[in-house]
């Protein structure tokens, strides 16, 4: 990009343009995962919509890729693009709650810590993930599992509308009376449809959180796994439960109880009790603890700027042999801050039709990801066939169902394993709010012929 298009750039924009000789440069094009290294020519950040839509313009009218940064913690990296414009939200963190209505509209920069920390203190709580720094934004428009799922369905099941700004730089709104259909794309479909530059969400009184971690020897982890298999075939709504096989905090490999309970606490003892009897555990902190902060419970597991690679797939059921896969590829981890973890979805969030949303995976199933994570740049490659081989031998035990938020660059198969049934409606949609893929820095669904 030219100097004199940079200078036209900033003419038409508030916010600060920087360029690859700027201070500052660096940082703002780093993301959580390291692995992402691209150099985009010019990074906007962005002073609110009309920086959104001016962007957009220049972008088209010199065909430029542009690319959208919401929280940057992606970790296939769409967030950045090489050579055109980024588009980085990360100076807008307004949150403003509406307790007499219970709903709270936030600015895209907005992170989890920083909305639950608007709302938290009112008792009111929205569901989205379970690490604080992750960006409200990217979260919820692929779905957004997390801690209060069960209970009050995805995030996206709470987004009530949104402010976008679209592929001819227009600005609209979407909700159930207006452009319901494009409220429905954003309610899992990505970042697809257009700059997303305001999220409205319903918000659930916050009620008493019993959270924590139950931790176990390395050898108990297949009766962990049976006997997390036998919780999550009668988990109360108001119960989150997930598996990992994971090095503890001080370097020793575990196996692991997640849980969450959100609710009334003479019940949540009742509840956790057979959990908290089933053998004794190497550690059990799970007690009473503020919501905010079993929400950020994982933010020094997953510090930013080391590399990534992730594969994960949902399964129907969770059978010995893929117990077993997960144990011995554990075993073989080529990196000590690598995971495997397995997440239980029910309650709210599997009950809504699959049509509902654009996120379609509504059944009472797992999730089994494999968490490829190092700190040094000379072991990509092993750690990566670490992954796939875990991957491979995992593949028999899916169901050929992806989280589109937990996708790597996994290419075009993956993303329709990401939308199932929702697919084709997708794809239409695309086509009528933007025919020429100029919103193709993500997973990307192309529009109907
Ligand atoms: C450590 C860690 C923990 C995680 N935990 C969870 C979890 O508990 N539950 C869960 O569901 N997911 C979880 N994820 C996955 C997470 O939901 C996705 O990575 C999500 O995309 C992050 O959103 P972001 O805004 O931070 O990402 P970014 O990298 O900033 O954005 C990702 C993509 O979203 C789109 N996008 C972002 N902002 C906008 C916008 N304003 N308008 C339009 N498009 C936009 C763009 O296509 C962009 O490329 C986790 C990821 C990590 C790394």
């Amino acid at each position: 990009m030219s100097q004199a298009a940079v200078e036209e750039l900033k003419e038409q924009v508030r916010g600060e343009v920087l360029r690859p000789a700027d201070a500052g440069y660096d940082e703002a094009r780093c993301i959580y995962n390291a692995m992402i290294d691209r150099r985009p020519a010019a990074i906007v950040f962005c002073s609110g919509t009309a920086d959104a839509a001016a962007c957009v313009r220049f972008a088209r009218e010199r065909d430029l890729p542009l690319s959208i940064r919401g929280g940057g913690h992606n970790v296939a990296g769409n967030a950045v693009c090489e050579g055109g414009v980024m588009l980085h939200m990360g100076k807008l963190k307004g949150v403003q709650v509406d307790v007499k209505n219970r709903t709270a509209t936030a600015q895209p920069g907005v992170t989890l810590g920083d909305y639950d920390g608007a709302t938290t203190p009112l008792d009111l709580v929205t569901p989205l993930g379970v690490v604080s720094r992750t960006g409200i934004a990217g979260l919820t428009l692929g779905g957004g599992l997390g801690w209060l799922m069960g209970k009050h369905g995805l995030a996206c099941d709470n987004l009530l509308g949104a402010e976008v700004v679209t592929a001819e730089g227009k600005i609209v709104q979407a909700s159930e009376t207006e452009n319901a259909d494009l409220l429905w794309g954003l309610r899992g479909g990505g970042g697809n449809f257009g700059i997303v530059t305001e999220l409205r969400y319903r918000l659930h009184r916050l009620e008493t959180t019993i959270g924590g971690l139950l931790i176990y020897p390395l050898e108990k982890s297949k009766e962990v796994l049976r006997f997390f298999r036998e919780i999550t075939h009668q988990c109360p709504d108001e119960l989150m439960v997930a598996a990992a096989i994971l090095n503890s905090p001080d370097g020793i490999p575990v196996s692991a109880f997640v849980v969450c309970y959100n609710g009334d606490p003479r019940q949540g003892e009742k509840v956790l009790a057979p959990i908290r009897a089933f053998g004794p555990p190497v550690a059990d902190t799970v007690g009473p603890v503020p919501f905010i902060q079993h929400q950020s419970m994982f933010d020094a597991t997953y510090p930013p700027g080391q590399f990534h690679y992730w594969k994960s797939g949902f399964m129907d059921s969770l059978p010995e042999e893929a117990m077993d896969v997960a144990i011995e590829h554990f075993a073989r981890r080529s990196s000590p801050l690598s995971s495997l973890m397995i997440e239980h979805m029910h309650g709210v969030a599997s009950r809504i039709p699959a049509d509902a949303t654009a996120f379609p995976h509504r059944f009472d199933h797992y999730n089994l990801s494999g968490f490829g994570i190092w700190a040094d740049a000379r072991d990509h490659e092993l750690n990566r066939k670490w992954v796939q081989d875990f991957w491979q031998a995992a593949r028999p035990y899916l169901s050929g169902r992806a989280y589109v938020n937990y996708l790597s660059q996994e290419g075009a198969d993956r993303v329709r394993e990401a939308y199932g049934p929702n697919y084709d409606r997708l794809a239409a949609l695309k086509k009528k709010y933007d025919p020429t893929n100029f919103f193709r820095f993500n997973q990307n669904i192309p529009p109907a012929n």
